[in-house]
């Protein structure tokens, strides 16, 4: 239920009503705009009757809020959620761009890409060091020492990075060596995995699943924020549709769909949406063109010896030719790419 109050409504009565809500055992969540503030309730509202507010005169409206998700909803927080990853903006109007290999590999191959992405405009690196690969035989991913790597990169270039948990035990080296845990599209409904993610403060993209609807995607980002994580960012990665010339179909509605739902960001990884390197030009200008808050792109310096991905992987020259023009799309629709 969201309690609107009118303008101008004096301190002391919001504290009030809040106080009285809380004895009666909700959990409350106010959220100032410039003019007026509103006042989200969570708990069981089924008894309460939103016609009794009408008794404060200060109370401009009350409505029941249909959606299974609260902490997410637009309609419980007024301005766009904006998430500070190690000092890089999502949200807002900013476009961020992260990239960088599918996986670390080597010290030399992530240390080149980190910096001739960095030169070429990418804000936050991606390398993932837990590889979710379909088959048990593919390269899983060098586990702590390619977070060990990413770190060293982080250090040496100052810029944050990002990369994927796959499981709750190794949540201490994600919080001590990553700035953005990603929680891959396989795991979105790991609900053990989200809990754990919900008690800490740290920034996590949490991707759409494979074959999950955009209400179930909510529903795990609520996972995060009713544990008390409020930083989370999502991210559309294309979903399983009958067509199969793409590995995925990028869903980019769901862009226009987020930004009326939620107020969290959402930003697209083309590379997994594409599945092969040459779409991503088209892909990520839509997405931009769209309204999305970033993208996540795969770069390898050889993506023809690339241990995973390396199909969907730009070349670092062809990713700096496309931050070019990006930026252009992204100047067209009002919007800022540093
Ligand atoms: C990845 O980012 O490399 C990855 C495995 O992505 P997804 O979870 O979207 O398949
Ligand atoms: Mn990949």
């Amino acid at each position: 239920m969201i309690i609107k109050f009118r303008e101008g409504t004096e301190q002391k009565d919001i504290a009030e009503l809040k106080a009285k809500l809380r004895a009666d055992g909700f959990e409350l969540h106010e959220s100032v705009g410039e003019t007026y503030t509103i006042l989200g309730l969570i708990g069981d509202t089924s008894k309460l009757d939103p016609n009794s507010f009408y008794a404060y005169s200060f109370i401009d409206s009350v409505v029941r809020i249909q959606e299974p998700y609260k902490k997410v909803n637009r309609k419980f927080k007024l301005d766009d959620t904006i998430v500070d990853v190690g000092g890089v903006k999502i949200g807002g109007n900013n476009v961020v761009l992260i990239a960088g290999p599918c996986a670390i590999e080597t010290p030399a191959q992530i240390d080149l890409i980190t910096h001739l992405v960095q030169d070429a405009g990418a804000k936050v690196i991606r390398g993932g060091a837990f590889k979710p690969r379909t088959s048990p035989y593919s390269f899983q991913g060098l586990g702590i020492e390619g977070l060990e790597l990413l770190n060293t990169v982080r250090q040496k270039y100052h810029i944050p990075v990002a990369s994927e948990i796959m499981s709750t035990e190794d949540l201490p080296y994600f919080i001590k060596y990553v700035d953005l845990i990603q929680v891959g599209a396989r795991n979105m409904q790991n609900f053990a995995l989200l809990k754990e993610l919900g008690k800490i403060k740290k920034p996590i993209l949490l991707k759409r699943g494979l074959a999950n609807t955009i209400e179930e995607w909510l529903m795990s980002a609520e996972y995060i924020l009713s544990g008390g994580n409020e930083n989370v960012i999502l991210c559309e990665r294309g979903i399983r549709t009958f067509e199969t010339s793409t590995r995925n179909t990028l869903d980019i509605s769901s862009v226009a769909v987020i930004k009326r739902l939620t107020h969290l960001p959402i930003i697209i990884d083309p590379s997994h949406a594409a599945g092969r390197w040459e779409y991503i030009e088209s892909l990520s200008k839509a997405a931009i063109a769209a309204g999305a808050d970033g993208l996540i792109i795969e770069v390898h310096p050889e993506p023809e010896k690339a241990l995973s991905d390396g199909q969907q992987s730009l070349k670092p020259e062809r990713f700096a030719d496309l931050v070019k023009k990006l930026r252009r799309v992204a100047e067209a629709v009002d919007r800022t790419l540093e």
